[in-house]
């Protein structure tokens, strides 16, 4: 390979990369060859093929919202629904992929960051199944608020190490895995959460999450007999979005809609919509759109929802947004409050507050759209993990 090919690997237009300290480029490296001889590996395929239909419990349904298709008026909604996975949304496709990699690297450690817990989670679920040790490092500040995860964590073996620094969240959590990583590649295996990251993980956690879009696509053609005019998803590191998005990147009759969170208003600079109101920036090792304060610097975020909390976003939808290719947008904590209810309330289904935030996008857009037409909404996760958080909220 050329040294312009070598180069160009990793970026998706001017965003992804790889830009970490020395130290770590060896593991990546590694990482990468392993990704790519194992991609395609028909034994690998087929184990992730078992371990996908008998364990996560794929293919889920694209479930038609009848009711709430009906109550507004418009286009039909589908729901992808992820939330029927074990675990309880889209995070176990990703991380079985990894963890079987590392199976087949022959690594027996496993290390992940996780902010609210649900990667972690997902990750020590994985571990468990297969017997790798498995670090799962947190920021202090987020054990205290999610102790529960932290005990499932510990119940499934995995071990729970604090961030103590700066502001003991998932910031540090990603710099002291990203250490312990750099230290010990030759035995341990990075899981990576989302589609973000240095080169090759966002190309990686594509792979395995695309599994939500091709089901999608297919389960769409066998009902309607056609493509659907719309999919739409909650984006936070964007892996969820990414899934669903990229198999049908070639078909361009087909709009893709990504919601970030608005918070309490994108006015108020509480929010973490870096595609539609950051700059492009290199933050964890990767290029692409940032939250941003007014001097340049990395702002600080916010949202309901702990999953779509992060203030950098996957380096494809960066590219997707800069080429139009997919359209993002933004959805409150109350717009996204209200979907939780609503969905919860006509089709017996309460949604991640995560995926509300799709969802409340998917209401108003289904609204315009006439009964001939269709959208495909991602409901990433159930919302079981946020049912306390919501009735605090609302008895306030
Ligand atoms: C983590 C999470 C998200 C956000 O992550 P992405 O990488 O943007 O998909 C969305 N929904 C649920 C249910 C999550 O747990």
């Amino acid at each position: 390979m050329s040294r312009v090919e070598q180069q160009q690997k990793g970026y998706f237009g001017s965003f992804g990369g790889s830009y970490v300290p020395e130290v770590l480029q060896p593991a990546l490296n590694k990482l990468e060859q392993a990704f790519e001889q194992y991609r395609e590996d028909p034994e690998f395929v087929q184990e992730l093929h078992y371990y996908q239909k008998e364990y996560i419990g794929r293919e889920n349904p694209l479930y038609l919202a009848k009711q709430l298709t009906k109550q507004l008026g418009g286009g039909k909604i589908y729901l992808k629904r992820e939330d029927l996975n074990h675990t309880g949304a889209h995070k176990i496709n990703n991380v079985m992929g990894q963890v079987l990699l590392a199976k087949r690297m022959g690594l027996k450690r496993v290390v992940a960051e996780t902010g609210a817990g649900q990667h972690g989670v997902a990750t020590a679920t994985a571990c468990a199944l297969f017997g790798l040790d498995c670090v799962v490092y947190m920021g202090e500040k987020d054990m205290q608020r999610q102790a529960l995860n932290v005990f499932r964590m510990e119940l499934l073996g995995a071990k729970v190490v604090a961030a103590k620094t700066g502001n003991r969240t998932l910031k540090e959590a990603v710099d002291e895995a990203l250490m312990d990583y750099a230290t010990n590649h030759a035995d341990t295996f990075y899981v990576l959460g989302s589609a973000v990251g240095p080169h090759p993980y966002p190309t990686i956690v594509k792979h395995f999450q695309s599994v939500i879009g091709v089901e999608a696509r297919a389960q769409h053609l066998m009902k309607e007999g056609r493509l659907p005019d719309y999919v739409v998803a909650c984006v936070g590191g964007g892996s969820n979005a990414i899934g669903l998005f990229a198999p049908f990147f070639a078909d361009s009759e087909v709009k893709m809609i990504g919601v970030e969170p608005a918070g309490k208003g994108i006015e108020t600079g509480l929010h973490a919509a870096p595609l539609s109101h950051g700059a492009p920036g290199v933050i964890h090792g990767f290029r692409c759109y940032v939250m941003t304060n007014e001097q340049g610097e990395p702002a600080d975020t916010y949202s309901i929802a702990a999953g779509l909390d992060y203030p950098g976003v996957g380096p494809e939808h960066s590219y997707y947004r800069e080429i139009g290719r997919a359209k993002y947008v933004s959805v409150t904590d109350a717009e996204a409050l209200e979907a939780f209810t609503l969905l919860s309330k006509t089709e017996g289904i309460i949604p991640a507050l995560e995926s509300a935030h799709a969802i409340a996008y998917a209401i108003q857009l289904a609204k315009q759209l006439t009964p001939e037409q269709s959208l495909i909404v991602n409901l990433s996760g159930r919302g079981d993990k946020d049912v306390q958080q919501v009735f605090e909220f609302i008895s306030k």
